[in-house]
């Protein structure tokens, strides 16, 4: 049987940079802030993207450096240290601050790994300070928590004990159910990271199994291999058969899988029953995923697999082939997978094609309704709680409301 086709494309990308990934960050870790060193527009990307904590004491904010504070680079070191001095004073009760690179030059030139260290000197058992790129020019949406985790790896701790880790920003509710599922398994020893609190980072060893809970995640992989830990092969835990599958890998890499079936086959019955009225809608309907996020293709295995839709094309911002082996074997065969974007040759077919629904980011989903074809924003799957057997049916409804309203409004 053939597997998919993979091709790859090159040109002027539509993306948002992975300054959006702090919006769900500093919402699964309270105590911690991430203060975009950055220009105006990244304050307003920061804010629009987040915009529903205006109102709430917020946990991240904006280092505008003007052309004053760079007239040399001691300034701009000495103002951005005088900001976070401030911050701290305010905010006593953060943890963790994140500063998170962006795209202008004046920004590139500044070494935030410097400025951490000193002030990690400075404020030392008080606050810890890290740095990452969020920059377009070197990050996509999702490749900003990739980042983030990288950077806490150092300061997590050695541990020989064995233990499940699961790795990658879930909602909280779903991550308490995981927890639920993988006890009646019989694992007990079950840690998420990034944590709750920044500051209770999991103990890390040669016996740490990871378990990926999101596909971008490439950078954090390879420096938790360096630790020793060990990765678990598995599909991610999109839709019924990748949760599944995911499951099952978990309880068979902590030997715990004498009696997987008995406990998710209740689930995936009651997954099918509440999946039925969203699979009539979707059956039969083509989609064209524009890359973005990197989910494209564990939701492409799903919305074919167990939805019944046609897909046109898999676009996706990167292909960790390594990451991705077990989602492309799941593919159906000949499966157009399209790595990396040239944004107007992407658009082109999708006019010729003319999909029932298009998955891409906010900037063009605008475009292509005016013209009469329905989309799905892919941010929408990075903030929803859509993980898991039980979320199935949510996760389904994502497609099914666009296609559903396109029906009504063309009645
Ligand atoms: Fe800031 Fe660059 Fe993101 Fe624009 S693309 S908001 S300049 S980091």
């Amino acid at each position: 049987m053939s597997g998919p086709q993979l091709l790859k494309e090159n040109g002027p990308r539509e993306v948002f940079c992975g300054l959006t990934s702090i919006v769900w960050l500093h919402r699964r870790m309270p105590d911690a802030f991430f203060l975009v060193v950055g220009s105006r527009t990244c304050a307003h990307l920061i804010q629009s993207a987040a915009g529903v904590m205006i109102f709430a004491e917020p946990r991240f904010g904006t280092a505008i450096l003007e052309e004053k504070d760079l007239a040399g680079l001691a300034d701009a070191h000495e103002e951005l240290e005088r900001v976070v001095n401030d911050l701290h004073a305010r905010r006593p009760e953060i943890k963790t601050l994140f500063l998170v690179g962006s795209c202008p030059s004046e920004v590139i030139k500044i070494d935030l790994a410097r400025v951490a260290e000193n002030l990690n000197q400075k404020l030392a058992g008080k606050l810890r300070v890290l740095n990452y790129s969020g920059s377009g020019i070197e990050t996509t949406f999702t490749q900003g928590e990739d980042g983030a985790l990288k950077a806490l790896i150092p300061l997590m701790g050695e541990t020989t004990k064995e233990k499940l880790l699961m790795v990658g920003t879930l909602a909280n509710s779903v991550e308490d159910r995981f927890i639920k599922i993988f006890n009646k398994l019989g694992i007990e020893t079950i840690e998420s990271f990034p944590p709750r609190e920044s500051t209770n980072l999991p103990e890390i060893g040669e016996n740490t199994k990871v378990l990926l809970t999101q596909p971008y995640l490439a950078e954090t992989v390879r420096d938790l291999k360096h630790r020793g830990c060990q990765i678990i092969n598995a599909p991610f835990p999109l839709g019924i058969k990748g949760s599944e599958l995911w499951i099952k890998a978990a309880a068979k890499a902590m030997n715990k899988d004498k009696n997987v079936d008995e406990i998710l086959n209740p689930l995936i019955i009651r997954a099918q029953k509440a999946l039925d009225s969203h699979k009539e809608l979707l059956s039969g309907k083509s989609i064209f995923l524009l890359p973005e996020s990197q989910l494209e293709i564990s939701l492409a295995r799903f919305l074919s697999n167990e939805c019944g839709m046609k897909l046109l094309e898999v676009g996706t911002p990167y292909l960790n082939k390594e990451l991705m082996q077990e989602e492309l074997e799941l593919l159906p065969p000949n499966t157009k997978v399209v790595e990396g974007q040239h944004v107007e040759k992407q658009l082109d077919r999708v006019r010729s094609n003319q999909p029932d629904l298009v998955v891409c980011g906010m900037g063009l989903a605008n475009p292509l309704e005016a013209e009469g074809i329905s989309t799905k924003w892919s941010i929408e799957m990075v903030f929803s709680p859509i993980h898991g057997i039980d979320q199935a049916s949510d996760l389904a409804a994502l497609f099914s409301r666009p296609l559903r309203r396109h029906e009504i409004l063309n009645h």
